[in-house]
């Protein structure tokens, strides 16, 4: 028996639960990875006991000579893996990472010039309830509504318009190439500084895969667990003439201690994501969410922009009759985890729009590839016909269990 469940049974229970359903559905989710099991021993370890507040070699606190190798490898290899001159790796979070670059060049007030979450944005990119909507003045730019592809004319009009100090790139909700020199070429011409959240697709630029944003941008916020595959935190990549100003407003200004476990989880998966084979991986990641987008339309699902560039789609489930609300709580009980999702110009509302969004890197890192991805896309399609028919579900539930068997999840088997 471990110690964990000779001490707290009713925890334990509720992760062996987890674990089991991590390991008998299929995870669509497009923000969601699983880390190998490396990555889960390092952030396991006796690391979580340390306080570590300052930087390697400037620390307020003692005994941090070796937690400072830590911060130091996972430093020296982001800087590497993303060819960055400065890197601070202390954001607990993909959100604490963004709101260190608007601190660091926004006053309260200040206008910024960023998606809109509605057309793929994030919340941290100014929604009205986010202390990004709440402290900053959000300019909102969007897609177009004939093809779902960013308006760079009117990205460039708001930025005319409103000299925001700040342009914002990346999305949660984008299936499509995102063409950075494009924005660092309208923030040169208004003055503004770039910053590119590459949240999402971080895996895709570490592969090489996804045009890099690090030339050009003056910031590169990300989260560390999606196509990236690392565990759940954030990071700042910056220019060399940033890097005083995130590092103190990281820390002190937003954080006390840095979560050192976590950061020796970064560690390995910036190592991991230095191999070759990493590249293999976001390529598969890639090649399968075609297949799957591919299947999903042939069998009658629209998706936005009509198709994916990345790892991810937009379903308009409405196409068949359902809403993305009902969408997700079917395939969840047919063991397809997937999350309702607004569609660019969705007549319907945020808790139950008309789309669902599906992402292919947590099935394509337990090994699956394009035969898989059709046979995937024809579960998701027969359970999102058959929503009414339990039998269905549950025949379509238990095919999946066993299916899975075959594609061991890391850490898990
Ligand atoms: N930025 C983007 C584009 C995201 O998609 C996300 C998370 O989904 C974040 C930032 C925030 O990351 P976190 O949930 O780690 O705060």
């Amino acid at each position: 028996m471990s110690a964990l469940s000779a001490f707290d049974p009713a925890l334990s229970h509720a992760i062996d639960e987890e674990r089991a359903r991590q390991r008998d559905g299929l995870e669509l989710i497009a923000s969601e990875n699983y880390t190998s099991a490396a990555v889960l021993e390092a952030v396991g370890t006796v690391l979580t006991n340390k306080y570590a507040e300052g930087y390697p070699g400037r620390r307020y606190y003692g005994g941090c000579e070796f937690v400072d190798k830590v911060e130091n490898l996972a430093r020296d290899r982001a800087k590497q893996l993303f060819g960055a001159e400065h890197v601070n790796v202390q954001p607990h979070a993909g959100s604490q990472a963004n709101m260190s670059v608007y601190m660091s060049v926004l006053q309260p007030g200040d206008a910024f010039l960023a998606m809109d979450l509605a057309h793929g944005g994030h919340l941290t990119h100014g929604m009205s309830l986010n202390f990004s909507g709440q402290l900053y003045r959000p300019v909102h730019y969007g897609v177009r509504q004939s093809d779902h592809r960013i308006d760079f004319d009117q990205v460039a009009r708001l930025a005319r318009e409103h000299r925001p100090k700040l342009i914002v790139a990346g999305a949660s909700a984008y299936p499509r190439e995102i063409d950075h020199a494009k924005f660092a070429e309208i923030a040169k011409e208004v003055g503004a500084l770039l910053m590119v959240d590459m949240a999402h697709y971080a895996g895709l630029v570490a592969a090489g895969i996804h045009n890099s944003p690090v030339p050009v941008a003056d910031f590169v916020t990300s989260t560390s667990h999606k196509t990236l595959r690392g565990p759940r935190s954030g990071f700042v990549l910056c220019k060399e003439a940033q890097a005083k100003g995130i590092d103190k407003t990281v820390f002190p200004g937003l954080q006390g201690g840095p979560l050192v476990h976590v950061i020796a989880g970064k560690a390995v998966c910036f190592q991991e994501a230095l191999l070759p084979s990493f590249k293999d991986y976001a390529k598969q990641i890639v090649a399968n969410a075609k297949v799957l987008a591919e299947t999903l339309m042939a069998g009658g699902l629209k998706l936005a922009s009509g198709g994916t560039d990345n790892h991810l789609m937009l379903a308009d489930v409405t196409t068949i009759g359902l809403t993305g609300k009902i969408g997700e709580q079917t395939l969840d009980r047919a063991g397809i985890t997937v999350n309702k999702n607004m569609i660019p110009y969705d007549p319907r509302k945020p808790l139950d729009p008309s789309g669902v969004r599906l992402g292919t890197a947590a099935l394509t890192t337990r090994g699956m590839k394009e035969t898989e991805m059709q046979r995937v896309g024809a579960w998701i399609l027969t359970v999102l016909k058959h929503a009414d028919d339990a039998t269905v579900i549950e025949r379509t539930r238990g095919e999946i269990k066993e299916f899975c068997q075959a594609f061991p999840v890391p850490g898990i088997g």
